[in-house]
């Protein structure tokens, strides 16, 4: 097991160019570094390395089968590894990169199988975010990044989330504050016969509708069941804390489903569960006793405010032992609501 004592470089303006040196040097030597995008944080290593790719899969616990997202600095850079790059392609990076959209192209053989987890495809993504950026300019290589935590638990939104699950197993963090989204980014396929989304994330359905003739959805939520997927990652349990995660889906009114809440509660404690609740503002207003909002966390107004605070929820109630998390599915199902609903019923272990 590889071992190392990790450092955490908290970045500010004085030693932004220094710290950013250091960890790119670290990254251009075989080193696994840590660092923020815009969607969670990602554990990065020199792509093009399999001997620095195979640390991450080492300290996250990745089954070898599930491939990398491979993050570049610059659109140029795409024709390095990518063989072909599809019309479909030139548009949608000049839409939305750099941004949280991942695209799935046939890969050049440079990126070694580890990366691609033996596929002929490579997934690749400019991130939106300052330090992601000057880290990949620095190192000089393309950086191979999944999320920066244990394999099957929610990705962190905070430096300390990434300390949680990997401290002594990569040699660097860096912190620069909150991501801005929460949420993995959009993944989708350009080698299909129509573009297919393998995983919902900021860049919606629609937004791609508008620019592309035909849009295939290819995740399914409950792919983990299914034994054909096109995205190894589907296959595998994420998003998913140790305590017993219950998704209270909206299927009636706003006031039976607060009841309903209650009501699960209740049970559960009646049982001595510790019981935590993640609610949407509406939800928790119309829960009437303030005593069953004891040991609740806000997921905020909307689904932007929830996708922003469900992982760091999820892990609140996690990191404090207790036993059931009783989550509010009252979010709309459209726009990055579509890829919050998808990671609930992924971290559920019942939908109710
Ligand atoms: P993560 O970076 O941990 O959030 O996961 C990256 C996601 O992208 C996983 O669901 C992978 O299975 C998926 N992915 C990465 N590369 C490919 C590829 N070449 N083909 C299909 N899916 C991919
Ligand atoms: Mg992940």
């Amino acid at each position: 097991m590889y071992k190392t004592s990790t450092q955490l470089l908290k970045l500010n303006n004085k030693n932004f160019n220094r710290y950013i040196e250091y960890a790119s040097s670290v990254v251009y030597n075989g080193g696994t570094v840590a660092f923020p995008t815009e969607t969670v944080y990602g554990l990065g290593a020199n792509a093009l390395e399999h001997s620095a790719v195979s640390k991450i899969f080492e300290a996250k616990g990745r089954p070898a089968d599930n491939p990398l997202i491979v993050h570049i600095s610059s659109k140029e850079d795409i024709s390095k590894i990518a063989l072909e790059i599809p019309d479909q392609a030139h548009k949608l990076i000049d839409l939305f990169w750099p941004g949280p959209l991942t695209l799935i192209m046939k890969r050049k053989r440079i990126v070694p199988d580890i990366t691609t987890g033996g596929l002929d495809t490579v997934a690749i993504r400019m991130p939106a975010n300052k330090i992601a950026i000057s880290l990949l300019k620095n190192s000089g290589c393309p950086i191979a990044a999944p999320s920066a935590n244990l394999s099957g638990k929610p990705s962190p939104t905070t430096a300390q989330h990434v300390l949680k699950d990997l401290n002594g197993k990569i040699d660097i963090i860096i912190d620069g504050g909150d991501v801005t989204i929460g949420l993995e980014s959009t993944v989708l396929d350009l080698t299909s016969s129509y573009p297919t989304i393998l995983r919902p994330g900021d860049i919606s359905y629609n937004d791609l509708c508008a620019h592309l003739d035909r849009v295939e959805v290819g995740y399914n939520n409950n792919a983990e069941e299914s034994k054909i997927v096109k995205s190894p990652g589907l296959k595998y349990k994420h998003y998913s804390p140790k305590s017993h995660v219950i998704l209270a889906l909206l299927t009636s009114t706003i006031e039976k489903h607060a009841e309903k809440i209650v009501q699960l509660q209740k049970e559960n404690k009646e049982k001595k569960k510790k019981v935590g609740l993640l609610l949407m503002e509406e939800t928790s207003q119309h829960i009437k006793s303030y005593y069953h909002l004891n040991n609740s966390f806000s997921l905020g107004k909307n689904a932007i405010d929830a996708g922003k605070a469900l992982f760091r929820g999820l892990r609140y109630f996690d990191d404090n032992n207790f036993d059931i998390i009783i989550v509010d599915g009252n979010i709309n199902n459209e726009g990055i609501g579509v890829a919050v609903l998808n990671r609930l019923r992924k971290a559920a272990d019942e939908i109710l």
